[in-house]
């Protein structure tokens, strides 16, 4: 089915006040979830709702929880999300880690103990609309691992996410990615439509590799990115997430619950700390139209840079809808009902 973006808002909006989620908050959550839909990232889209409703029916989540300072002490923050959406309490973080690096040119932020965070490049294009660099580690706990090491058959790791974001004069840049070789929510897109993954993603229970969706579920593992540079980042994702900034990582097996936490590192620049914000905004913006300017290897049109697919995917689908298969539909609106919403309400958004 294709649905409109404002629907979709305002459907995913109610479940989570069924769940006895505040307004605000319950707006903010839908309103990253559909953005992310809208970027093109249906895996960490709508598509999350029955995880969400699934974890603060179990307790896991705290749907009113708001961040905590913990610790402010010169440039570093320690910030504690409660176990609240990570959509609220990591922008409240990134609001803190901006107002930080305004006044004393950079801010360290540990940004502890979130619900899912989302697509972590919300919180890049926070930074970049206040004219700050971002970058951001982030290690994914509270369930056991997914993803294999590179040269290893077990798993270790989550998908890790790696994000970093520039501003520009024009179109900001925004590299956001999952450190496994795609993300595990697209896993659970391509199993939900019945299709295959990239060659060279997936392995089976013994480390032979598999275009078959169902793998992860029957005992294989995602591989990482970039075969052994790909497994060190995510290594990295982990150790400045988990263990620098969050209070576990992944080999705390006893905490390998029913629920899903982020534990983001991040580090947030004014860019005028260094050689001054003109100089850094000419080389950006230069760099970006020369970046742009190379001649299309064969089979390409032209070079993307970090951030466009996003963007052409966003005017697409706020012109044409939002495809959402029937699987995945239903699981959302499975959850809407456990989550308490009556048929009657229901109807009002599924017909
Ligand atoms: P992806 O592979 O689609 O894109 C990764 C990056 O590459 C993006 O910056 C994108 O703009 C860029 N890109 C994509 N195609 C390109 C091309 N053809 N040319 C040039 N650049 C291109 O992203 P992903 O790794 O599947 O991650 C998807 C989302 O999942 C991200 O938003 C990420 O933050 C999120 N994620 C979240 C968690 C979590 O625990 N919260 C975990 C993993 C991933």
């Amino acid at each position: 089915m294709i649905i409109d973006h404002v629907r979709l808002r305002q459907f995913a909006t109610a479940i989570f006040q069924c769940l006895g989620t505040e307004a605000e908050k319950a707006q903010e959550t839908a309103d990253h979830l559909v953005e992310a839909n809208l970027k093109g990232h249906d895996s960490h889209g709508v598509g999350m709702i029955p995880n969400y409703v699934g974890s603060a029916l179990r307790g896991g989540l705290k749907v009113n929880a708001n961040a905590e300072v913990i610790k402010d002490q010169g440039s570093v923050l320690l910030v504690d999300g409660g176990f609240g959406y990570g959509q609220v309490v990591g922008r409240q973080a990134t609001d803190l880690g901006i107002e930080k690096a305004r006044s004393l040119g950079l801010a360290c932020v540990g940004s502890r103990n979130n619900h899912h965070l989302g697509r972590i490049g919300a919180y890049a294009e926070q930074c970049v609309a206040e004219g700050m660099v971002s970058i951001h580690f982030v290690n994914v706990v509270g369930h056991p691992p997914f993803v294999s090491m590179w040269g290893g058959r077990d798993k270790r790791l989550q998908t890790n996410p790696f994000c970093c974001g520039v501003p520009t004069e024009s179109e900001p840049l925004i590299l956001d990615m999952a450190t496994s070789a795609i993300a595990l929510g697209k896993v659970r897109v391509a199993s939900m439509k019945g299709e295959p993954v990239p060659e060279g993603a997936l392995f089976d229970h013994q480390g032979r590799p598999t275009q078959d969706p169902n793998a992860i579920a029957e005992g294989g593992s995602l591989g990482p990115f970039g075969q052994h540079k790909g497994s060190g980042l995510a290594l990295m994702c982990e150790l400045l997430g988990g263990a620098l900034a969050g209070e576990w990582t992944m080999q705390d097996t006893d905490k390998q619950k029913e629920i899903t936490v982020n534990h983001m590192f991040m580090l947030i620049l004014d860019p005028n700390v260094f050689g001054g914000a003109r100089g850094f905004a000419r080389e950006v913006n230069g760099m970006q139209a020369y970046a742009r300017s190379a001649e299309p290897a064969q089979g390409f049109d032209h070079v993307l840079l970090p951030g466009d697919p996003e963007r052409a995917s966003k005017a697409a689908r706020l012109a044409d809808g939002i495809p959402i298969d029937p699987q995945s539909w239903q699981a959302i609106c499975q959850a809407g009902e456990k989550a308490g919403m009556t048929a009657a309400d229901m109807a009002g958004f599924t017909k």
